[in-house]
């Protein structure tokens, strides 16, 4: 099971954007890969009628590993690993294995 959901703040680890970060727009669970905002952005060329309205050349997040990709803490702030823990009512949440709260 990925750690990793929509809307989380990840850092890049590997690649052209090592060290950058961004907000998780979507899992793509089969591929184990995410689309995340601002990173992994590719140029794509396009003509009129397909994705675009007029031909051109756009900007697309292209969904990128999430081995590659390292979850930032809410609460501190630092990348880190995630752990599940089991509450006192049954759910399983998150928690950050750096400074211990819940994610
Ligand atoms: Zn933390």
């Amino acid at each position: 099971m990925f750690r990793i959901k929509a809307d989380d703040t990840v850092e890049v680890r590997k690649g052209k954007d090592r060290g950058k970060r961004g907000k998780v727009r979507q899992v793509l669970v089969k591929e184990g890969r995410a689309v995340v905002a601002e990173i992994n952005v590719m140029k794509k060329h396009v003509k009129p009628g397909q994705e675009a309205r007029q031909a051109g050349i756009i900007d697309i997040e292209a969904p990128i590993q999430m081995a590659n990709l390292a979850l930032v803490c809410a609460k501190c702030g630092k990348p880190t690993k995630v752990g599940t823990r089991i509450l006192e009512d049954g759910t399983k949440a998150r928690f950050c294995k750096t400074c211990g709260e819940l994610t």
